[in-house]
């Protein structure tokens, strides 16, 4: 067994080249090859048809993603709910945006909508199926990745508090996609009723454990981002008002909806929230909505998938647990094989201890019959030698030899 061997620590020396050598440039390549490659993002729209949900998307990308529902007939109203996506290749700057909006028209709609929650659910779901497929491949070189980044679900201007509806919705959703909850038509509220509103549906949400997206605060972010970080948590749910027409207000074209008793300016922060929201999902957390959905929601569906797959199929299944199974199998049979040897060996030596013990016993009697012939055969050539010396011929016994008188 080899015995660890502690590693000396080696100190990280910092330095500075004494010429720009050229590496400062890295975030230029990462942003000249991402620019070429292009950004892909995939936003989700849930809520009651004529919550202004086609109305937001078109004021958040200001341009009509959706088409104009003024020229178009009117749809007879679904009877399911339908998943529709509508792809825009947007540019700005230079900088190209592939943007993916998934509709769920239907939603809510109907008089009963109590699994209203599930073919939506099933939609971001299949998707991940998708991506884990791509990812399975031997050639994985093209993954496209229409993962839902983010889903925007829009709560009615009640003004009283979340709906069984809502709560179940955002309950089933939450592990599987960022929910970014907003009050839609929030100009149709004062502005203490958005308050009390806001109050009362962040109390559902604790209440239900219902996780929203919410900017991650990192203590060691600069002071400007942090405060921007909190002003938008602060603001959630975001109350919005959508507006993709200009109206003019005091000589200026604005965004807005127009009032007898005045105007709402959909970019102006202190008639509502839709700025920060904006902020939120474009401007300051697109990537962050992308990367938590791929490195915690995905990974979350991932892994869970693996582990059912292997229980289904019965651990053979998982490879994981296949492989630990023949690993505890091979061991076992292992030991048995040790264990039979053992026994067979200690069968062989004391076979062999047996022979040899009987040798040593064959061994021990012929010397003993030898010692004692050699024993007999000195008795004898003593005799002879005191016959010798006393005169008497050898082999007459002592007796007859008196008898007739030889030695007398
Ligand atoms: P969708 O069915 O959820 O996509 O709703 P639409 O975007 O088609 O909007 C339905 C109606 O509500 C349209 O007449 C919009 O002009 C209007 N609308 C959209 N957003 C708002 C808003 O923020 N406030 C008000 N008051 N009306 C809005």
């Amino acid at each position: 067994m080899s015995a660890e061997v502690e590693q000396p620590q080696i100190p990280i020396v910092k330095k500075k080249p004494n010429c720009f050598v050229g590496f400062a440039n890295l975030p230029n390549q990462v942003h000249r090859k991402s620019i070429k490659k292009g950004f892909q993002f995939t936003l989700m729209v849930v809520g009651e048809s004529g919550l202004g949900k086609s109305t937001l998307i078109n004021t958040l990308f200001n341009t009509s993603v959706y088409p104009n529902k003024e020229h178009l007939e009117a749809e007879e109203p679904p009877k399911t709910i339908k998943i529709e996506t509508i792809t825009t290749n947007l540019e700005e700057n230079g900088i190209k945006l592939k943007l993916n909006v998934i509709d769920t028209p239907g939603f809510g709609d109907f008089v009963n909508n109590e699994t209203s929650w599930k073919p939506i659910l099933e939609e971001i779901e299949t998707r991940f199926d998708l991506y884990l497929e791509q990812e399975n491949k031997v050639n994985r070189k093209k993954i496209v990745d229409e993962r839902v980044h983010a889903c925007l679900y829009f709560i009615a201007p009640t003004g009283h508090s979340l709906k069984p509806l809502d709560i179940e919705f955002m309950k089933r959703l939450h592990h599987r996609v960022n929910l970014i909850p907003v009050i839609a038509k929030s100009d149709l509220l004062t502005e203490e009723e958005v308050a009390g509103f806001k109050a009362r549906i962040m109390e559902d949400i604790s209440y239900n454990k219902i996780q929203i997206y919410r900017p991650p605060i990192y203590e060691n972010d600069d002071p400007e981002t942090l405060q921007e970080n909190k002003e938008i948590v602060l603001r959630m749910p975001f109350a919005v008002v959508g507006c993709d027409k200009e109206i003019e207000m005091k000589k200026k074209k604005v965004r807005g909806r127009q009032y007898p008793w005045g105007i709402i300016d959909v970019d102006n922060e202190d008639h509502c929230d839709f700025i920060k929201l904006r902020q939120m999902l474009i401007r300051t957390h697109m990537e962050e909505l992308r990367e938590y959905t791929n490195e915690v929601l995905y990974e979350n569906y991932r892994s869970n998938k693996l582990i059912a797959s292997g229980n289904e199929f019965g651990d053979g299944g998982n490879p994981l647990a296949r492989f630990e199974e023949e690993k505890r199998a091979h061991e076992a049979k292992m030991t048995k094989m040790e264990a039979e040897m053992k026994m067979v060996f200690q069968q062989k030596v004391q076979e062999k201890k047996n022979k040899l013990m009987q040798s040593d016993a064959d061994l021990h009697a012929r010397h003993k019959e030898m010692k004692e012939k050699l024993v007999n055969q000195r008795r004898e050539l003593e005799e002879t030698k005191r016959q010798l010396e006393s005169g008497a011929r050898p082999g007459t016994p002592e007796k007859s030899r008196k008898g007739k008188g030889y030695f007398k």
